[in-house]
């Protein structure tokens, strides 16, 4: 079974950033490789921004759930409960959220419904708010840099054209990722190396992907590196000895700003860099190359 693992902080995080010079890159735990074969990629808030803002229909409407129940908790009280378990899941499938609303439900004397159905009136209400976004993609309104992470294409062209061979995996249903990554021209990279959530939750995680990328694509953990902006796929990738960069960010900004909710919280669980978006693509990976070790 693959359960899929709590945050946790492990890594203690440093007084002040140490900035590669000239970049915006944060070097948290240098690491060297002499090759990267393949890279793995999480999806939304790492590439794709088409998504953001989800928190602010998910967490109002677990609240509204649970003050039907007349717990006697007030909504602030009960809204920043909810906020602390969503953002402590964020980066597992949709549905880990849901299942600890169940619990909450139970704790209060409430009958909960499946987690399945909960998951489908969230998601029902984000695609409600996220759909002209989508309508916008497809009909040629917006462009896919619009709702991209900036530079993101820049790095994947980087990679495909050393060679690396790069693969999606998302704790959102796979069926959106890979719609979402067709409507970003994403597609060409990644081709049908996509993963994502499925309805039986227990047969995918993203520590399953990348232990079968370990045992099948290389010859060296070295050689796996991975990209994201959630503890989940970050703490993977360290445990099993990948090289691991945060990307911490600024979903609304978009400015090269780091989100300082998500710098400490990729650091915690073993970051080896944290970057804004992917600017600073060539410097990074030059890096990263050096023969130092
Ligand atoms: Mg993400």
């Amino acid at each position: 079974m693959n359960h899929e693992s709590d945050f946790h902080v492990k890594f203690p995080l440093p007084d002040t950033p140490c900035m590669l010079s000239g970049s915006s890159i944060e070097v948290v735990r240098p690491y060297h490789t002499q090759k990267i074969r393949v890279a793995i990629f999480d999806f939304d808030g790492t590439l794709s921004l088409i998504r953001e803002g989800w928190p602010e229909i998910m967490i109002p409407m677990m609240v509204q759930v649970l003050s039907e129940l007349d717990s006697g908790e007030s909504e602030a009280a009960l809204t920043a409960l909810v906020t602390d378990f969503v953002h402590r899941l964020t980066g597992k499938q949709t549905i880990y959220q849901m299942l600890q609303l169940v619990e909450e439900i139970k704790k209060r004397g409430g009958q909960p419904r499946d987690p399945q159905w909960y998951k489908e009136v969230y998601h029902r209400r984000l695609l409600a708010r996220i759909e002209q976004r989508r309508e916008a993609l497809r009909s040629g309104e917006a462009t896919a840099d619009q709702w991209l992470v900036p530079h993101s294409r820049e790095l994947l062209e980087n990679l495909h054209r050393r060679g690396v061979q790069l693969y999606l995996a998302s704790g959102t249903d796979e069926v959106y990722v890979r719609e979402e990554a067709r409507l970003l021209g994403l597609d060409p990279y990644f081709e049908d190396r996509v993963y994502g959530a499925v309805n039986d939750y227990r047969s995918f995680s993203k520590e399953a992907v990348i232990r079968q990328l370990l045992e099948e694509k290389v010859s060296d953990p070295k050689q796996l590196i991975g990209f994201g902006d959630g503890y989940v796929e970050i703490e993977n990738l360290v445990r099993h000895g990948g090289l691991a960069v945060g990307v911490a960010s600024d979903e609304q900004k978009r400015d090269g700003s780091v989100d300082p909710w998500k710098r400490p919280r990729l650091i915690s669980v073993g970051a080896h860099y944290i970057i804004p978006d992917f600017r600073d693509h060539e410097a990074l990976l030059e890096h990263m190359l050096e023969d130092q070790n």
